[in-house]
């Protein structure tokens, strides 16, 4: 009998959620109804907004219920269909869970293309993290060329994309984060124009320095205190999309509000939030960009793969400790 072992939410995390807050499961395998494909988890994506889905309060999306499944964006391979759309041995992506079997109904899954790209790809540069990038940056702060970009967590898995997108687009590009050997790997690796460790610098000194002319995109990751002193260099219709705010995710007491609040007004800011949920839709048109850049190596990428979905609540906390280097997978079986 096939055993299907399962990440459960128990409890809502306080802070920094604890392996306690989970249920480690083993059990069988419910039969597949019409409709359904079963499928065999590869590779499970952990993103900073899984942490938000295990709060009570709904905020995008309804909160992942407690004695169920953890939710987690995943590829795999089908096992089993009873979809039309599906067969055996096709690679696919969707909320599979913190799992290694799930069934799903086939409208729920994205057959994945036969690419000449490794799987992981499609959790990346080829997946949500892509989107996110390439409409976070084109579609929401609209760059011109010899503008000044700065992205924050610019060495993760969305920030290292939109640097060098903000590149092909002819931006000036700088890229803030937690480490020397990140800003190393960004400037000398991924072509951006200046970076700055935000652990070891001032980043209101270094941003004066970096950016002469001011700042015209912001890529907001981050929120807290990056974000007030990237307000303050800020240039007139200057825009911001706000992409995510990392920095705030586990906070227990309410966050205050960025101090430079005013420079939104006073500079005539488009601050903007957005969530890749809503360019599913036009995904077609990111990747007809995305696939090229990637095969051509204008698009760089890092991954952290782990081992083991019994690893996955530990390594989640690691993007908050800035212990990833760059998009965090982990693999729960294997390729084939
Ligand atoms: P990353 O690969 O960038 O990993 C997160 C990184 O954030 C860490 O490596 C760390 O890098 C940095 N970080 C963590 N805590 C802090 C902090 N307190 N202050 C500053 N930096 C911090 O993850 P993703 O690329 O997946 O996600 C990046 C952001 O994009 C997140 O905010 C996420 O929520 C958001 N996102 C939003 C989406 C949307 O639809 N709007 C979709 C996908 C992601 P360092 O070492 O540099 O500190």
């Amino acid at each position: 009998m096939t055993v299907n072992r399962q990440w459960q939410l128990v409890s809502r995390p306080e802070g920094r959620l604890e392996e306690s807050d989970f249920k480690w499961v083993e059990g069988g395998l419910d039969p597949l109804q019409q409709g359904q494909v079963r499928v065999r988890v590869i590779y499970l994506s952990l993103d900073p907004a899984n942490r938000g889905w295990a709060n009570e309060e709904p905020s995008y999306r309804e909160p992942v219920q407690l004695n169920r499944v953890m939710d987690g964006i995943a590829v795999g391979q089908v096992e089993e269909s009873k979809h039309s759309g599906f067969k055996k041995g096709d690679h696919v992506q969707g909320l599979l869970g913190w799992q290694e079997y799930a069934a799903l109904a086939g409208e729920q899954l994205t057959k994945l293309p036969e690419l000449p790209v490794p799987l992981t790809a499609y959790l990346g540069v080829l997946g949500h993290i892509g989107l996110t990038a390439y409409f976070g940056l084109l579609d929401v702060a609209d760059p011109k060329e010899g503008e000044t970009l700065v992205v924050s967590a610019a060495a993760g898995a969305v920030g290292s994309l939109v640097g060098q997108i903000g590149k092909i687009k002819g931006c000036r590009v700088i890229g803030i984060a937690g480490s020397g050997e990140k800003c190393r790997w960004i400037t000398e690796d991924l072509g951006f124009d200046a970076s700055i460790n935000y652990k070891s610098e001032d980043v209101y000194e270094r941003l004066e320095e970096t950016c002469p002319q001011g700042i015209d995109i912001y890529f907001e990751n981050v929120g807290g205190k990056i974000l007030d002193a990237v307000l303050a260099r800020m240039n007139r219709y200057g825009r911001i999309p706000v992409c995510g705010l990392i920095s705030q995710y586990n906070a227990t007491e309410p966050v205050p509000g960025p101090y430079n609040f005013v420079r939104i007004l006073t500079q005539r800011l488009k601050v903007q939030g957005f969530i890749v949920m809503d360019y599913l839709n036009r995904s077609d048109e990111a990747f007809q960009h995305l696939a090229p850049w990637l095969m051509e190596g204008r698009l760089k990428y890092r991954l952290d793969v782990r081992e083991g979905l019994q690893n996955a609540p530990q390594a989640l906390n690691d993007l908050f400790e800035g212990a990833n280097q760059g998009k965090l997978i982990l693999q729960v079986g294997p390729e084939s």
